[in-house]
């Protein structure tokens, strides 16, 4: 099929043809149509499936007539990441430079009164992440009453990422009368009910099985101590034909050391993760699509959507804690026809991590060994108990597998949420200062509930500790007792004993007499087991 018989508009198919596209992906060949007949379209498939193309092109053919108002745009699109965003505007750039559409840009990190700005001059299409639209809603810089086309892509991601309510409140405020187009690489249980909520009659579209990594892509790993790690991907790095690579780790304190150990090594190499300024993360994946930067240890930040041309490697240095994101890992690679090659570094109490990748994906990973590096085994994947703090984790059942249980999702453990995408994503939300600019803050904190509590001299006079002691060991309170007993939980799970000073006790007040060791000494034997060795 070509894509002059999609229907698209003249220029639209002119932008295509300087980008050197001849034929159009399946997505684009199903999604199009429908986009441009008005449709609902619930899109299932990954990136790399040219699925931005399915939505940017016939956009641009279906916004090319009329005009926006001021703070009114015409049609919104909601991206999980700054760089997804930013890499969608790419694509409206690209397709839409024959039509004179106005598009801005949404996401944290950025200017707030040039994002406002370009708002009141009117835009054709909006492209944001879920909080800094909110915010800009909140703060009367925009309205969505005359939202023409709404777009959800990478749906799984935004639940993963805790976007899910955002994504309700936003699209209360969106009209009844709208065309709606969801994407997904997968479709889980509450995805789809999302999906049943937001769409009306869609024309489902589905490209390729979920979660199946590209044939595209060689994929090996090597099994071995986790002291040898740097030792062993530092040798891959050396014997491999690396143009370019992925360097995946799960925690962002380990993206730092193990970019600085690779530079003392005299790699070439920056670093990607959530936390960083986001000028600092354009800044860096900039120079790396340069080519100035070869390697780029990054969190999963970069797993989804990052499209570099021509990326030769990725390299997961922690094997990754849910099986959906070594697909997402390993899928930067080997895109667009190209060959790619994915290593993954793995330890002995990875076992259960690496039994539900190769369960998803449906087959082995091929093993190889290094010469001169301990041999390891893995040992009985049910003997193996999920570590807390350290790498590793609890074991990475498929999420989907996990949600269709009822229950809710196996967590890993504390430290290593931290260093989920999700966490990474939720700091890349707008900073504290943003939102405090916010007039709803201050509202907030006059908040009638406050009001409502007695003054500070009117309530209750403190118990001495002694006596709220003997009030719990009489037990005469028992709701107070469950009360302490979970905000134990929350604080720690030692079984330390509860030093408490009465009923209205701030959470930060509340310790465990047992010091809580356990999981940072579990952390910075970790950490200074990787500091000692940094010499290597
Ligand atoms: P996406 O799945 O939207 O992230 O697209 C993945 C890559 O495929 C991007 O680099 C696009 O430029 C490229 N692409 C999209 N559509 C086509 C096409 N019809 N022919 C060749 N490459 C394409």
């Amino acid at each position: 099929m070509l894509f002059s018989e999609l229907g698209l508009g003249p220029d639209v198919l002119r932008a295509i043809e300087d980008k050197g596209y001849t034929q159009p992906t399946p997505i684009q060949e199903q999604a199009i149509p429908c986009v441009l007949q008005g449709l609902d379209v619930l899109g299932c498939a990954q990136t790399g499936t040219g699925k931005t193309a399915g939505f940017t092109l016939p956009m641009i053919s279906i916004l090319a007539s009329g005009r926006a108002r001021a703070r009114m745009p015409r049609s919104l699109i909601l991206e999980p990441t700054r760089e997804l965003a930013a890499q969608v505007a790419e694509s409206f750039e690209t397709y839409g430079k024959y039509n004179k559409l106005s598009m801005a840009l949404l996401i944290g990190g950025e200017n707030f009164s040039d994002q406002v700005k370009k708002l009141d001059r009117g835009v054709d299409v909006l492209i944001a992440t879920p909080g800094r639209l909110i915010d800009l809603f909140e703060r009367g810089n925009i309205m969505l009453n005359d939202i023409k086309i709404f777009v959800i892509d990478e749906a799984d991601r935004m639940l993963d990422m805790g976007f899910i309510p955002d994504i309700e409140r936003i699209v209360s405020k969106l009209p009844k009368t709208r065309q709606t187009l969801f994407f997904s690489a997968t479709m889980p249980p509450e995805i789809r009910r999302l999906a049943d909520a937001f769409l009306t009659q869609p024309k489902e579209v589905t490209v390729a099985p979920p979660a199946s990594p590209a044939e595209t892509v060689t994929q090996a790993m090597v099994l071995v101590n986790e002291m040898d790690k740097r030792k062993a991907l530092r040798h891959l790095l050396n014997t491999e034909d690396v143009k370019n690579a992925f360097i995946f780790c799960n925690r962002k304190r380990d993206i730092a050391v193990l970019q600085k150990s690779l530079e003392r090594h005299g790699f070439n190499v920056g670093a990607l993760h959530g936390d960083m300024v986001q000028s600092k993360r354009t800044e860096t994946l900039d120079l790396f699509k340069k080519g100035d930067i070869s390697l780029l240890v990054c969190s999963d930040v970069a797993a989804r959507g990052i499209d570099v041309q021509g990326l030769s490697h990725v390299f997961n240095f922690d094997v990754p804690l849910s099986p959906d994101d070594y697909v997402h890992r390993i899928g930067r690679t080997g895109r667009a026809g190209k060959q790619g090659r994915a290593f993954m570094l793995a330890s002995p109490d990875d076992v259960k991590l690496v039994g539900a990748i190769t369960r998803l994906i449906k087959r082995e990973i091929p093993m190889i060994a290094i010469d001169g590096l301990e041999t390891v085994e893995f040992g009985d994947e049910d003997a193996v108990r999920p570590r807390r703090g350290g790498r590793g984790g609890p074991a990475g059942r498929d999420r989907s597998e996990q949600r269709g249980r009822g229950g809710r999702e196996e967590r890993p453990a504390r430290e290593e949420r931290a260093e989920r995408p999700a966490r990474e994503e939720r700091a890349e939300r707008p900073a504290r200062e943003d939102r405090a600019e916010r007039p709803q803050r201050e509202e907030r904190a006059e908040r009638p509930q406050r009001d409502d509590r007695p003054q500070r001299e009117e309530r209750q006079p403190r118990e001495s500790l002694a006596a709220a002691e003997a009030r719990r060991n009489n037990g005469d309170n028992r709701r107070d007792r469950d009360r302490n007993r979970s905000r134990r939980r929350d604080e720690d799970d030692d079984d330390g004993v509860i030093i408490g000073f009465g009923d209205h006790m701030p959470a930060f007040m509340l310790r465990s007499a047992r010091p809580r060791v356990v999981t940072e000494v579990v952390d910075n034997t970790t950490d200074t087991s990787i500091e000692s060795s940094q010499e290597d």
